[in-house]
């Protein structure tokens, strides 16, 4: 329909007018949330639950703070420090939420129920399934890890997306300078033992290593002094630099330092296979190459989680890696669920698509050509809707409508620039190039979360518009503009103390300042007083005496 497409209906009157009296009889809308991760729990914490019966459902009861995984994996932060329960969110904020602590193995779409089971079991059989209805389900399952099925990986590697995944990691190094401290053992063996390779050059595979490489020389040399020349760290990327998705010189910044540092960085690879003490890695030049490791851990990319795909199968999305969304993160085709987080992208509307409406919308003396005007009363509202507009006249450093105009009907016209539906057309061909997708990061998920939260707790106001955020196409309507993400940059610790850092405005820092930046950005985002205490008093602990190097 026009309405969840273009957008341009949206200039009709709807949703401030009717906001006159909510109705209370009525029976709340029962919404599901499924998840508490990032986009879950930022979602609920945001959501006026007094309006709904909310059933969250997560087979787990707490959130993790995730960018701190690393830390976990070296004894700098204890895992208790970073998760929340969830339970306790919802009595805190006094929060009327029930609670299932299960997985969601199945969404009926056409039934509107979701399908779960209970690790413990509900009856006499041990038997844990049970169904939940919904009106509206929100989807903010994240992502799982993702082997490409190369061999072994699942087998012999280590991961790190969970709590358990990081404390598993931090149990297995110690266990390996045990071994390796351990008699009779050769040289040869030792060196085995003690390498550990990272397979992943992305932002959790860089900070492990560097995490690793300081509790090494900061903490295990003084304890295993005998076998401290045998420990390398390797790291395996297949792309051509580690850190790819941050600035080049960010990147170079972290390849310098762990060349310092003594960290193989092995560009161009594409690990092809793992047994249970060799890894095999192909490059295009070298070809395969297989070398004995002690300890690999595999951070190359998230996958889709079951779930998800049995969903997409169902509702037709089919050959994609995550949920498909519109601009207000409702999944496409489906009536009352939103997907937010690691598990859904959003598809931007195209201008192209829309351009002869957007022309029609803009003439308002039918006069069949559009002036500076009349297109200038609309920028504003085209930008909100499609916002790859901005982005595009950002890019080519254009001011105003006329630069836009300028480049389709040539200097000439000066003064009375008009353009008709080509020329329109022309000036906003190379537009659609800009859509830019939102990464998988933590920073998207949270922001999603609060804003569909936010579409939420306005719903009732438009009672002719139930659904919501389906048909708030908004061009014009504050309330319900379509999501926008802003970026508020990222940061790349890179171990001793220093960080790397982008912010937003091309804004590039590195070195030890950063790293104080980075301390006070990731205490000040802790979910509550007793995590960031208890985050801050662990890096105090560490400063003071070191981490704790037992199991
Ligand atoms: P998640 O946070 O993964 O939440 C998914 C939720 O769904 C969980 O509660 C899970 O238990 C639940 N769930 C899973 N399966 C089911 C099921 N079948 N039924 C019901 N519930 C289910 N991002 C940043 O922006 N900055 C960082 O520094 C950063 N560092 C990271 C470091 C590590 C080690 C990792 C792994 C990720 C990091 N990220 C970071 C990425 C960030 O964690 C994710 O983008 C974010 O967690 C996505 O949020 P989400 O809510 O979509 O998914
Ligand atoms: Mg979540
Ligand atoms: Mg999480
Ligand atoms: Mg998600
Ligand atoms: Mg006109």
């Amino acid at each position: 329909t026009a309405a969840s497409g273009g957008g341009l209906v949206a200039y009709a009157d709807s949703a401030a007018e009717n906001a006159s009296e909510p109705s209370q009889e009525a029976p709340k809308k029962k919404v599901v949330v499924l998840g508490t991760g990032w986009a879950g729990t930022s979602f609920l914490k945001d959501l006026d639950c007094s309006k709904y019966e909310v059933k969250v459902i997560s087979p787990r009861n707490y959130f993790a703070f995730t960018p701190l995984l690393p830390s976990i994996t070296c004894g700098t932060v204890e895992a208790r420090s970073i998760v929340e329960p969830i339970r306790r969110m919802f009595e805190k904020k006094k929060k009327d939420v029930t609670f299932y602590e299960a997985e969601c193995f199945k969404i009926d779409a056409s039934k509107k129920a979701v399908h779960c089971r209970s690790a413990v079991g509900t009856n006499f059989d041990g038997n844990g399934d049970f169904i939940v209805d919904y009106d509206y389900l929100v989807v903010a399952l994240g992502a799982t890890l993702n082997t490409f099925n190369t061999p072994g990986v699942m087998e012999h590697c280590y991961f790190l997306k969970e709590v358990e995944d990081a404390q598993k990691i931090r149990r297995n190094v110690i266990d390996c300078f045990e071994k390796a401290s351990l008699p009779n053992i050769s040289e040869e063996e030792k060196r085995r033992i003690l390498h550990f390779v990272i397979i992943g050059g992305g932002p959790t595979g860089v900070e492990f290593a560097a995490e690793l490489h300081d509790f090494l020389v900061e903490d295990l040399v003084k304890l295993y002094p005998a076998i401290q020349d045998f420990v390398k760290i390797t790291i395996i990327q297949s792309g051509e630099h580690i850190l790819n998705m941050f600035d080049q010189r960010i990147a170079a910044f972290a390849e310098m330092k762990f060349k310092r540092d003594g960290i193989e960085v092995n560009t161009g690879f594409r690990v092809v296979k793992v047994s249970d003490d060799l890894i095999t890695m192909k490059s295009k030049s070298l070809g395969e190459v297989s070398v004995p490791y002690g300890m690999a851990v595999w951070s190359a990319g998230i996958g889709t989680r079951p779930v998800i795909m049995d969903f997409m199968q169902q509702i037709g999305q089919t050959n994609r890696r995550v949920l498909a969304t519109n601009e207000w993160l409702r999944v496409h085709e489906c009536d009352g669920i939103y997907a937010i987080g690691d598990c859904a992208s959003i598809t931007q509307r195209k201008i192209m698509e829309d351009i002869s409406t957007i022309f029609e919308m803009a003439d308002k003396d039918n006069s069949g050509t559009l002036t500076l005007k009349e297109i200038n009363d609309v920028l504003e509202d085209i930008c909100i809707r499609y916002p790859q507009v901005e982005l595009y006249m950002k890019s080519m450093h254009m001011l105003d409508t006329r630069d836009l105009i300028k480049d389709a009907i040539g200097d000439s016209h000066k003064e009375s620039m008009v353009v008709d539906i080509e020329e329109f057309k022309k000036a906003l061909r190379h537009v659609d190039s800009q859509v830019k997708s939102v990464p998988a990061t933590a920073q998207v998920a949270a922001q999603q979360g609060h804003y569909l939260a936010k579409c939420f707790n306005k719903m009732d106001q438009c009672k002719e518009q139930p659904e919501g955020p389906l048909r708030m196409t908004g061009l014009g309507r504050h309330n319900f503009r379509p999501f926008r993400y802003k970026h508020l940059g990222q940061f790349a610790p890179l171990g001793g103390e220093q960080a790397a850092a982008e912010l937003p405005g091309d804004w590039v820092s590195m070195g030890h300042s950063t790293q104080w930046l980075w301390y006070s950005v990731y205490a000040s985002k802790q979910v509550s007083w007793r995590t960031r205490m208890l985050v801050v008093s662990d890096w105090t602990r560490r400063f003071i005496f070191g981490r704790d190097s037992s199991r």
